[in-house]
């Protein structure tokens, strides 16, 4: 299926621009470990964040050789045949080695753009990290240098001679969707909620030192 891969890093960036969730696949001695994480895409480096003792996290900054892979489903492709069902989907698989991030500068700036990636503007309305908070998160730069997407789109691939038979085919197209904010009982606010839109998100495109 070599015709679904691509190296382009703008199909890349625009996967990773949309997912809102990655996972980290890291070896730990002899045992992999797989745990879904949030990110936000700084130019050419995703950002990880975590508790200052994070078993993923330590691992990733001490050098381990990482794996994080970011999938968008975007429908069940349901053929007349069952060895034809699939799916349509976007993602991307990286391969790297990631950094822990000591700069405070760069770290504010990704931990400002993790929470920009939940709702654009909440940086603006949220209290801003302490010293002492931000000195308990741990923040792991990851590049986006090694990697490919994966994509599927269209209908199912039924074979000819089944294209006769009495069985619904096509795709159910799948969305991830915001429904409408639910408010904390104690809000020392009158104020709707924000409004939430899924799909890609602004990110800079410029990369952070160093
Ligand atoms: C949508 C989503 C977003 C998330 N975003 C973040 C994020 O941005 N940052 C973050 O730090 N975490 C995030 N998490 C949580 C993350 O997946 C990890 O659970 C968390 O980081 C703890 O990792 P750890 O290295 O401290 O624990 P680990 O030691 O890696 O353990 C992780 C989990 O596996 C279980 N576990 C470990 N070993 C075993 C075993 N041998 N057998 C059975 N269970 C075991 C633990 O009980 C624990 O629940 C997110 C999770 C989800 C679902």
């Amino acid at each position: 299926m070599r015709e679904r891969g691509t190296h382009e890093r703008s199909v890349v960036e625009s996967i990773l621009d949309e997912g809102i969730v990655c996972h980290v696949g890291v070896v730990d001695g002899s045992a992999p470990i797989v745990s879904p994480m949030a990110y936000a895409r700084l130019g050419t480096n995703l950002y990880l964040h975590g508790a200052a003792r994070n078993r993923t996290l330590d691992l990733l900054a001490s050098g381990s050789a990482a794996c994080v892979t970011v999938t968008l489903v975007d429908g069940l492709v349901l053929a007349r045949a069952a060895v034809h069902h699939s799916m349509n989907y976007r993602c991307v698989m990286l391969f790297g080695v990631g950094a822990t991030v000591e700069d405070p500068e760069e770290k504010l700036a990704a931990s400002t753009a993790l929470l920009e990636r939940m709702v654009p503007g909440r940086s603006t309305v949220a209290r801003a990290p302490s010293v002492p908070e931000l000195r308990a998160t741990t923040v792991v730069r990851f590049p986006i240098d090694e990697g490919s997407a994966k994509v599927r789109t269209g209908g199912p691939k039924d074979d000819p001679e089944d294209l006769s038979l009495p069985v619904w085919a096509g795709v159910i197209p799948l969305e991830l969707r915001a429904r409408p904010g639910v408010a904390e009982p104690d809000l020392a606010v009158a104020a709707p909620a924000p409004t939430v839109a899924l799909g890609s998100r602004p990110n800079r495109s410029e990369p952070l030192a160093p």
